[in-house]
């Protein structure tokens, strides 16, 4: 196993976050590796057009606008190791990384490995991905202006999602697994308060219909399971987003829900390592946020190196 020299600034994860903190870490003379891990880019790579990143008033497709800010971070000579991180130890300093072939050490460390969308698991779904099945209300929405769409969940994110889809689409319903909600009682009031916005209970998402698009689905009664044919043109899943901070547990404060904790915006509970996007955020999960927090990141990581510097 190949042990190499301590690196000042490691980034893991190649989303926004991770990409921009690179570009920043590069040129303020951190030398950045990025651990880029097997599915780089995160979840934009997932999106087709995105329309409200600032700069791009023609749009651009989510996996070239994560292309281009690759290429932007490798201009100012960023490295990139495409693995993922098997484990990690932070009760010693230079901090470890273990990737898939090799042992890293870090002087300071930011983790933007954000969080994926929780997908049902359908074939269907799947092979449908970014062609009428989303999980992003606000990158999407627009797609289905005057079109008919269903959210799937129950919870604060699918009520969130309906709301907005509300303002653009003609009609949107929300599926849902059982006969009550789990979102909190004021969301659910805001998402009553739309006339374009019903409910299917007690239904379940079988399989979602279409080839080039979607077109329909087959739902399930979860309770007699008898399945009937909705047509649709858009499926919304809103059924929880999980962070990608498993190879995390012992070793950083997480929340019950495995988030990172921040601390004073992008520190954490271990001094050295610094968080940005949605691996710490649950409330805007935009890519425009995400980069806002790498940069912020590599600020304080390049702030904490000068101190390092100073006392030793
Ligand atoms: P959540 O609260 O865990 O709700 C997930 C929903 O999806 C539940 O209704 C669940 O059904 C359903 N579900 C889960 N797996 C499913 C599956 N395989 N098939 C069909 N349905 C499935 O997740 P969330 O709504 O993303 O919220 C996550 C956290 O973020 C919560 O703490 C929430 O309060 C917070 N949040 C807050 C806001 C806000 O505006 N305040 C907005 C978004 C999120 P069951 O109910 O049957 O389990």
């Amino acid at each position: 196993m190949e042990k190499s020299k301590v690196e000042k600034l490691i980034i893991i994860g190649s989303g926004p976050a991770g990409l921009t903190a690179a570009i920043y870490g590069a040129r303020g003379n951190l030398n950045p590796l990025v651990i880029a891990g097997r599915e780089a880019g995160g979840q934009l790579m997932l999106t087709t057009d995105v329309d409200d990143f600032p700069g791009f008033p023609e749009g651009i497709q989510g996996p070239d606008l994560m292309a281009k800010m690759r290429q932007q971070a490798e201009k100012f000579n960023t490295r990139f190791v495409n693995e993922d991180v098997r484990s990690v130890d932070f009760s010693k300093h230079p901090f470890v990384i273990q990737t898939e072939s090799s042992q890293l050490l870090a002087e300071s460390l930011i983790i933007a490995t954000g969080a994926s969308a929780k997908w049902l698991g359908l074939e269907s779904e799947k092979r449908l991905i970014g062609k009428g099945v989303s999980a992003c209300a606000v990158c999407d929405g627009l797609f289905f202006r005057d079109k008919n769409v269903i959210v799937v969940g129950g919870g604060d994110a699918a009520m969130r999602e309906a709301q907005h889809l509300s303002k653009v689409c003609r009609k949107v319903t929300i599926v849902h697994r059982r006969g009550e909600l789990r979102a909190q009682a004021a969301l659910q009031q805001l998402v009553h308060s739309k006339s374009n916005v019903e409910f299917m209970f007690n239904k379940k998402v079988a399989e979602i219909l279409g080839t080039e698009k979607v077109t329909g689905v087959k739902l399930e009664d979860t309770q007699t399971g008898q399945v009937k044919e909705l047509p649709i043109d858009g499926v919304f899943v809103a059924i929880g987003h999980k962070p990608n901070t498993d190879f995390l547990k012992n070793q950083l404060e997480l929340d019950n829900l495995g988030y990172i904790v921040p601390r004073d915006t992008v520190k954490t509970s271990v001094e050295g390592i610094f968080v940005a996007g949605d691996v710490s955020d649950q409330r805007y999960r935009q890519a425009v946020t995400a980069a806002g927090m790498g940069t912020a990141a590599t600020l304080e990581a390049e702030r904490y190196l000068e101190t390092l510097e100073h006392s030793s």
